[in-house]
């Protein structure tokens, strides 16, 4: 009998009429049962997200700093429990940049959160008065969250918002709800009832994340997922003037230059495409290689990617693992099987068992293919080739996404230069994708609305008050 997860509301377990079943990519095997919330259980939350806010918010920032300080020990101490339900949910592996990683991210951002504060500002003091700014609480805030991180996006969303005063119901996606499940069944012996509620549902019953987007009592939606659902995210928020925060697709460029030592970059550029199956926002999902450089870079990356071992994620020697879902590996697929009808397959392009996909590299395509127009979110990298920089920019700036990007050169001048000219919130010299707690972190363009991390992050969770005296 598999084992049936439940929902927090109110600090209490929450026992829904209906459940769902949640399977292991690496091996098709039920791995539990998660609640699926109706319309009612969705307003049992906001209740008891509402009636703890009206303590919650008037706690004082050292008591909040302290509490998350604890959840931090908490969440550490099952680490390995919760990395473990996230590998057999999610299908990434326990080592490499897995879940054990995953969940050393989610110390890292919880402590960080714990450690900010955003303090009352003089913005004038003089013989014509004096003003002074506060950052207040929004109220109940809405995470809704996707499948690739399922932790340690949760963790994004909740940790500032808590921070910050508000109280929060928190959806994650259909795919991985069990870790979340946990880790708020966790946070709630931490923190007082109803500071943080989870609802999970497999949007068949009714689509919660849509009820969250409409919901009156609900402040703020903190969204991570697709560029398509966070449109729908910003329509159904209209009518109540939500506060948004969208972190979106993305279709990140790297640009390599002429002067590169191809072996040197070669881990780099793996890691930028492959972390995760590629199933990372900020992946590297299109290379721009310099002719000069470029039959070397195909052929260091080629070279350091066909040893990396790929198997079930529960299996300590796996540094990869399967597509975490069925309808990611239809697109992979599909975009893969178009892109051998014109490019030439250097490593990898045929499925295997199950979910599995190995690591697949396609040179010769340009901007049109859709394996490089499109968002693939899986193990397959296009490289291009290029002749000229300025057209090599205009390519990378040539999508409705911006993300992130990179530029590899041994010139970090020369490659600052190019980083200015790339339509992009994040751009890396020499790496990709290496986010951190204390840098603002979002996209430009279709890729999202708002910022994560840092102060400009925090900030985000509150409204500005001005007091006139
Ligand atoms: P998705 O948009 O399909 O789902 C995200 C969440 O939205 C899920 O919890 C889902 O149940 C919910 N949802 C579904 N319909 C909804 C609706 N109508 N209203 C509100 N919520 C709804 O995304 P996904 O497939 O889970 O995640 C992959 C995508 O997420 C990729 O495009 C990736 O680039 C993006 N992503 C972005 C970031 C970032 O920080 N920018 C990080 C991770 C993933």
């Amino acid at each position: 009998m598999s084992k049936l997860h439940s929902m927090t509301i109110g600090g209490q377990p929450y026992a829904t009429a209906k459940t769902f079943e949640v399977t292991n990519p690496s091996t098709g095997d039920v791995v539990g049962l998660a609640p699926n919330a109706t319309k009612a259980d969705l307003d049992s939350a906001v209740a008891s997200a509402e009636k703890a806010f009206q303590t919650w918010s008037k706690t004082s920032e050292d008591d909040r700093a302290a509490a998350l300080q604890v959840v931090a020990a908490k969440l550490e101490d099952h680490a390995d429990e919760l990395a473990k339900l996230i590998t057999q949910e999610q299908g990434k592996p326990l080592n490499g940049v897995g879940s054990r990683f995953e969940m050393g991210g989610v110390g890292v951002w919880t402590g960080y959160a714990a450690s900010m504060s955003l303090p009352m500002k003089v913005l004038q003091d003089n013989n014509e008065g004096k003003v002074e700014m506060y950052r207040k609480p929004l109220g109940v805030v809405g995470s809704i969250t996707p499948w690739n991180w399922p932790v340690l996006i949760a963790t994004w969303h909740v940790m500032p918002a808590i921070r910050t005063g508000n109280t929060v119901v928190i959806k994650p996606s259909p795919f991985t709800p069990l870790s979340t499940l946990r880790m708020v069944e966790l946070m709630n012996e931490v923190l007082p009832a109803g500071v943080i509620n989870v609802v999970t549902s497999d949007d068949t019953l009714e689509n919660i994340g849509s009820a969250m987007s409409a919901h009156p009592d609900i402040r703020k939606i903190v969204f991570t997922g697709s560029c398509a659902t966070g449109q729908k995210v910003m329509m159904s928020s209209a009518e109540t003037m939500k506060r948004l925060t969208l972190e979106m697709g993305g279709n990140d460029a790297g640009i390599v230059l002429p002067d590169v030592d191809a072996e040197a970059i070669a881990e780099g550029l793996f890691w930028g495409g492959f972390i995760n199956m590629g199933q990372t926002c900020a992946a590297m999902k299109r290379l721009y290689v310099h002719e000069d450089v470029y039959d070397d870079v195909c052929a260091a990356l080629v070279n350091y990617t066909k040893n990396i071992p790929m198997g079930d994620g529960m299996d300590e020697g796996s540094i990869m693992g399967p597509i975490a879902n069925q309808m990611q590996f239809d697109k992979v697929k599909r975009l893969v099987d178009g892109a051998k009808t014109k490019g030439e397959v250097l490593l990898g392009g045929e499925p295997g068992d199950g979910l599995f996909f190995p690591a697949t590299i396609i040179a010769g395509l340009s901007n049109d293919d859709p394996l490089v127009a499109e968002e693939q979110f899986g193990p397959a990298l296009p490289i291009i080739n290029y002749t000229n920089i300025d057209d090599a920019i205009a390519q990378a700036n040539a999508s409705e996404n911006g993300l992130g990007g990179s530029v590899w050169s041994n010139d970090i001048e020369k490659a600052k230069e190019i980083a200015s000219r790339m339509e992009c919130g994040s751009v890396w010299i020499n790496s990709h994708g290496m986010i951190q707690p204390n840098v603002p972190f979002g996209g430009v363009k279709k890729s999202g609305l708002g910022v994560e991390f840092g102060e400009e992050g925090l900030q985000e969770y509150t409204d500005i008050q001005v007091i006139f005296s």
